[in-house]
């Protein structure tokens, strides 16, 4: 017996077998859930696919969150397949390599339009695809946001003004959508050795400084990420909706 047995979840944002979407995606099924994966392009199919198929995932789709037409078609599967949907799981991110490396003064219009519209935008759209699949039935949602949306984290630029929308979006998406039974939450994770972190500039010294001063005395890993993705997709947070729920070893509460 599971928590999430005869759940249904649709999950956004696996790369490799090092994502905190695969982590959040294992928990989920050990925990019997029956999950649904999307690839954003062809050179990632090679990575999802089989990671998806070892746990007897049938529907495998591409889906780039920057095309809408890709969005409807993923959505359209689900409803055609399944008829109904009980998880969404947001875990993607995207901004050129060098807006996280030069001054944030120098983000170009481009720069910032994509980071928005990969990152934040996104849940938005996804939100819009999931919302009538779950409505009736109540539903989760949950997204990944990190500590750089409140406080200047060296590097993160974009990122973080990125993921300021995206906290903010959860609030708004969870006051429409509490009324239907959904819930819409994020977590807060502490800098985890990623593809999507390897972009960061000085992501190691990151790993570093925040390992010495948290109060756990060391980083988190995706596997307790996805501890507690499962907590609040679950029935188990039933009560919960527009947290932002840090899993940093508890490095956000320090001041000095
Ligand atoms: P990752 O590289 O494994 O995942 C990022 C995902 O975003 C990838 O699967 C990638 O395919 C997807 N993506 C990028 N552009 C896309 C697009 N246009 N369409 C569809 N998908 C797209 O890295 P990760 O660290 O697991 O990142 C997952 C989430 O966790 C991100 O939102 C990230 O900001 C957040 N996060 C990561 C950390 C960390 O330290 N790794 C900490 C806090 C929050």
């Amino acid at each position: 017996m599971g928590i999430l047995d005869g759940k249904r979840g649709l999950i956004f944002g696996v790369a490799n077998e090092r994502s905190i979407a695969w982590a959040i995606s294992e928990a989920l099924h050990r925990e019997g859930a029956e999950l649904a994966f999307t690839y954003a392009g062809e050179t990632l199919e090679k990575r999802v696919r089989p990671l998806a198929e070892e746990i007897g995932a049938k529907i495998i789709i591409p889906c780039d969150v920057t095309r809408d037409g890709e969005i409807d078609e993923v959505f359209c599967h689900v409803q055609r397949e399944w008829g109904a949907l009980d998880i969404l799981i947001h875990s993607i991110a995207f901004a050129n390599r060098e807006d996280l490396a030069n001054p944030y003064v120098q983000t170009s219009r481009q720069g910032f339009q994509l980071a928005l519209d990969v990152s934040a935008y996104s849940l938005v759209a996804l939100t819009r695809g999931a919302a009538p699949l779950m409505e009736g039935r109540g539903g989760s949602i949950l997204t990944m946001t990190y500590l750089g949306s409140e406080k200047v984290i060296p590097n993160y630029n974009v990122m973080g003004i990125a993921k300021a929308a995206l906290e903010a979006s959860v609030r708004y998406l969870a006051a429409e959508l509490g009324p239907k039974g959904i819930r819409v939450n994020a977590i807060s994770a502490g800098p985890i050795k990623t593809l999507a972190a390897a972009g960061i500039s000085g992501f190691r010294d990151m790993l570093h400084y925040s390992s010495e001063r948290a109060p756990l005395k060391r980083n988190v890993e995706a596997a307790e990420v996805a501890k507690a993705a499962l907590y609040l997709s679950s029935d188990l947070a039933s009560a919960v909706t527009g947290e932002i729920l840090h899993v940093d070893a508890g490095y956000s509460i320090m001041g000095m």
